[in-house]
């Protein structure tokens, strides 16, 4: 195991350490409201904050950060809770938490607020509460409602608990300053009516915690030491701060801000992913081609190239986009020393050899892995009539072509060296048909001609050996690095090639029972693994994770 690259979060928690600063303990969430699938950017936080626990001997809590009952759903929660554990992190026995754990807890600090003569209840409409806020150049203005009395707070507080007005109708606010420069700071709203259920407290409750003020609290509540958040929330720790100064809670948990990942040829934020799920660009959440982890994993992403990412990315406070080719590479060095090779071909063109016995099968052993000799060899029938790759063969190539054209050689990889001597072609449509070639004995393996060098090499299968599979190569989403700022809708940017089907491919005998998260090097195509849903016994799917080459590099 590699030693994680020092980084300022690091240096904090050392520090924090040496001085005893939370009794010398480590205590990180990762948080995630379940309104959607994790991303790439989401495991950025989750390497973080799991990896910082396992580094400082600590805890890390598992918190569904769950105050809004209008846009979050179970699927989302299971999803989470895989997507994470896949990644190889646990959070143990009793640190699953949900914010609406804490709704009681909540409940009675807001009470304390009040009492404190530090929050009132506001009948302002959500429009007036926005004018009187202000903007960045315009202080706001005061509440009618800031100098109720604590006795008729804590009544209207209570009758709001009760249910006894409508959404809108009044909200519970934090009472800071509607002068302060910050806008965060101007008398936050920190409760609110919402009549729905909820997916853990039922109906229980029709007032919901906002998200600042819920998150100190929770973050408090479980003795959370440092508080790792993304740089946008910079402006809300003065309410952090304040909400936890003002209660004189037993510990103050430090907020502490990096930035978010952003990554090119993509988008990033929930509502576009949930924008492109909904109005079917894509096919569901899962669909290969989203950064959502589920869509990494289905397209043959491995939890060891994720982290690697994580890990080289760094953690800095200043927002940078990283480059896609980066997550590309970091799976092709995973994959390369971990993934078997296999034959593929993705678009066959009919081969036969015209002299090589009609009924022969001979084996041809190739390693699974040169990498890890104990996989032991795999065994390629090789017959008279083969599968080649169309793009494997042209009748009048460019000049450095090396591959097979009329009357030229190529070998044909762990297998003999062939020549091609015709070309069968649909007297109509004038569409090649098949390629006769023949082979020469002397050049297989261990015999006297084998060391014979020829300038091509291609792959081949047995055309009644080898088994039907479809294959599907993916792409990057989008056609531009920054989708958002190239004009137009992002969407207006959609990449069409970014999935294209193949029904009619083959595959090696031996990869029927391949399985989703089994990955292959198709060789000289690049890294593939099973399809996840639609791959089964009758039906081979294959999905293309990425090719051996960065082809997007200029
Ligand atoms: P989005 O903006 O995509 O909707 P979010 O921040 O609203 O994301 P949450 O579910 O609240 O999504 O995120 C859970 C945790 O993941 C938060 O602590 C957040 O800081 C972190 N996170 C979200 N997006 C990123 C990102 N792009 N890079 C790093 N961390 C992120
Ligand atoms: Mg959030
Ligand atoms: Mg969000």
């Amino acid at each position: 195991e590699k030693k994680p690259a020092p980084n300022f979060i690091r240096h904090i928690i050392n520090e924090d350490i040496q001085t005893n600063k939370h009794g010398g303990n480590v205590a990180t969430r990762f948080p995630p409201e379940p309104n959607g699938y994790l991303h790439i950017g989401h495991a950025k936080s989750i390497c973080l904050n799991f990896g910082l626990a396992l580094e400082y001997n600590g805890v890390c809590y598992m918190r569904f950060d769950d105050t809004n009952p209008s846009k979050e759903d179970i699927e989302y929660v299971e999803s989470i809770m895989r997507d994470v554990r896949w990644l190889g992190f646990e959070w143990g026995e009793g640190n699953l938490r949900h914010s609406s754990d804490y709704f009681d807890q909540l409940y009675d600090y807001a009470i304390q607020l009040i009492k404190r003569n530090k929050a009132y209840v506001c009948s302002l409409s959500p429009e007036e509460i926005r004018t009187y806020r202000g903007t960045l150049t315009e202080t706001g203005k005061d509440s009618p409602y800031r100098n109720r009395s604590i006795e008729e707070n804590l009544d209207l507080f209570e009758r709001m608990r009760l249910g006894e007005f409508n959404e809108g109708e009044q909200v519970l606010r934090a009472k800071i300053n509607m002068q302060s420069p910050n806008i965060n700071l101007r008398d936050p709203v920190i409760y609110r009516i919402k009549k729905m259920t909820h997916h853990m407290t039922g109906d229980k409750w029709c007032i919901y915690p906002m998200y600042d003020y819920t998150h100190c609290l929770s973050d408090m509540l479980e003795g959370i030491t440092h508080s790792i958040c993304t740089l946008e929330f910079e402006d809300h720790r003065p309410l952090y701060d304040w909400v936890l100064d003002e209660l004189q809670t037993p510990c103050h948990p430090q907020q502490i801000e990096f930035a978010r990942l952003s990554l090119n040829y993509t988008v990033m934020s929930k509502r576009k992913l949930n924008e492109l799920v909904i109005n079917r660009y894509v096919n569901g959440w899962t669909d290969p081609r989203l950064p959502t982890i589920s869509g990494l994993r289905r397209r043959g992403y491995t939890p060891n190239a994720i982290r690697d990412f994580c890990e080289r990315i760094g953690v800095t406070k200043s927002d940078t986009c990283i480059d896609m080719a980066l997550l590309e590479t970091c799976v092709r060095e995973d994959l390369n020393t971990s993934a078997p090779r296999a034959f593929c071909v993705q678009r066959p063109l009919k081969l036969i050899i015209d002299n090589y016995p009609a009924d022969q099968v001979e084996y041809m052993e190739a390693p699974w892995l040169t990498e890890k000799p104990e996989l032991g060899v795999r065994k390629i029938p090789f017959t008279r009539e083969l599968f080649i790759e169309q793009e494997d063969f042209m009748e009048t190539p460019p000049k450095g072509y090396f591959r097979l054209q009329p009357n030229g050689e190529v070998r044909l990889r762990y297998g003999y060296i062939i020549k091609c001597i015709s070309v069968e072609k649909d007297p109509i449509t004038d569409e090649i048909l098949a390629v006769h070639c023949t082979y020469d004995l002397e050049t297989r393996h261990g015999m006297p001609q084998s060391n014979r060098k020829v300038k091509g090499t291609i792959h081949w299968l047995s055309a009644n050996h080898s088994i039907p599979a479809e294959v599907r190569l993916y792409d990057r989403l989008f056609t531009v690095a920054n989708p958002d700022s190239a004009g137009g809708d992002y969407k207006d940017h959609l990449n069409a090639d970014s999935m294209i089907v193949l029904k009619d491919s083959r595959v090696e005998p031996d990869l029927a029972t391949a399985k989703p998260e089994d990955h292959y090097q198709f060789e000289r195509l690049g890294y593939f693994c099973a399809d996840e849903f639609d791959n089964n016994a009758e039906h081979l799917v294959f999905n293309r994770t990425v090719t051996l080459r960065d082809t997007w590099a200029k």
